[in-house]
């Protein structure tokens, strides 16, 4: 077997926009696992999302990334840390940043943001305006506590480019994949403009290419991006996209088309609205309807399980579609604009036994 380490050093590194930060082209997501974020370090990755992710045990992101590290014998500015908050004033920003510290263990971070800027209720205006998290970020840098104002991340590619018009940030968090094409034409060109960091999630769209990731991860690469940060469950997807970063050198003609051929059957299974299970719209339903396992349900049934099969999984949904109201609080929330009522309809329809 390949030496990770050794891959790991061959592996290219970008600058990450104006920050100057050198980054290696794959990072790990804040989903990870502390066992796969121990190896990481051990093999010489140098970029980590430390956003406070709860795991499937409940554990934070924040300490797992901790315990990780304690266990090596890095020093602190071998490794470049990029978190964010929810906050959308300046106070609670900056608590969320005191509380992050502690729980980490380090004085600084290299990269601070905002958390999933979306379109509901005046968030970027509330924010940016006075009084609101940009202001926290500033004061933070002032005081050392943050090196840049960055990785601020969103999936709703008007609400991205609003904010790096502002000027105000060192790095975006954005999701690439061939499904967000908005983002590759508009948001990843406006931030080159002025000099941002490109910090890269669901280079897999969530998982759903299964059949061409090895292309799915290249097509990432080959935009001008600084680097991808998939979240890595298992010690083996660790290792099996160091190998892909560590001998990138472009996009063939064969991956483009073996991952247009996946992209193509996907869209054609599940029309154009993809669940890309990020959860947003699962937090604003009053009537706590399980949207995401109910999409994801239809599109696991739809790609690789008997209809049988999806309809006993649905059966185990404690609250499935029919409890919707359909009062459209969850479709605000959406980054990808999903008609979620229709599409709760139509699963219901589809797997009610
Ligand atoms: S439309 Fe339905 S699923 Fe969406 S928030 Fe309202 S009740 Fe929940
Ligand atoms: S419906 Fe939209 S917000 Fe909800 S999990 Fe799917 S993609 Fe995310």
């Amino acid at each position: 077997m390949e030496n990770m380490k050794d891959l790991v050093a061959k592996m290219k590194s970008r600058v990450l926009g104006k920050t100057g930060l050198k980054v290696k082209i794959l990072g790990v997501g804040g989903i990870s696992p502390q066992n796969v974020v121990e190896k990481a370090l051990e093999y010489g990755l140098n970029f980590y999302d430390v956003h406070g992710y709860k795991d499937a045990q409940g554990a934070d992101g924040r300490d797992r990334f901790k315990n990780a590290f304690s266990k090596t014998n890095l020093k602190r500015p071998e490794v470049i840390l990029t978190a964010r908050s929810a906050a959308l004033t300046c106070g609670e920003l900056l608590g969320d940043l005191d509380k992050t510290l502690k729980m980490l263990d380090t004085e600084y971070l290299d990269l601070y943001g905002l958390y999933n800027i979306t379109q509901a209720a005046g968030r970027v205006e509330k924010a940016m305006g006075p009084g609101g998290a940009l202001e926290g970020l500033k004061k933070a840098k002032a005081a050392g506590k943050i090196r840049f104002i960055g990785g601020v991340s969103g999936h709703h590619h008007k609400e991205m480019l609003q904010l790096i018009k502002t000027g105000e940030f060192d790095a975006v968090m954005v999701p690439v994949n061939i499904f967000d094409q908005d983002v590759i034409n508009e948001v990843l060109p406006a931030a080159k403009k002025l000099d941002m960091g490109t910090i890269v999630m669901k280079p897999f769209a969530k998982g759903i290419f299964t059949r061409a990731p090895e292309a799915a991860l290249r097509y990432v690469f080959s935009c001008d991006i600084s680097t991808a940060i998939p979240g890595m469950l298992a010690l083996s997807e660790l290792e099996c996209n160091i190998g892909i970063a560590s001998r990138f050198s472009g996009l063939s003609v064969v991956d483009m088309t073996a991952l247009k051929q996946e992209a193509d059957e996907i869209s054609k299974a599940e029309g154009n609205n993809i669940c890309r299970q990020c959860g947003y719209c699962v937090p604003a339903c009053a009537r706590e309807i399980d949207i995401k396992n109910i999409f994801y349900i239809e599109r696991q049934a739809s790609r690789y399980y008997s209809r049988d099969w999806a309809q006993k999984a649905y059966a185990e949904v404690v609250n499935n579609a029919k409890k919707c109201i359909e009062c459209g609080e969850c479709e605000k929330e959406c980054p990808y604009g999903l008609p979620i009522r229709e599409m709760l309809k139509k699963a219901h329809a589809d797997l009610a036994i």
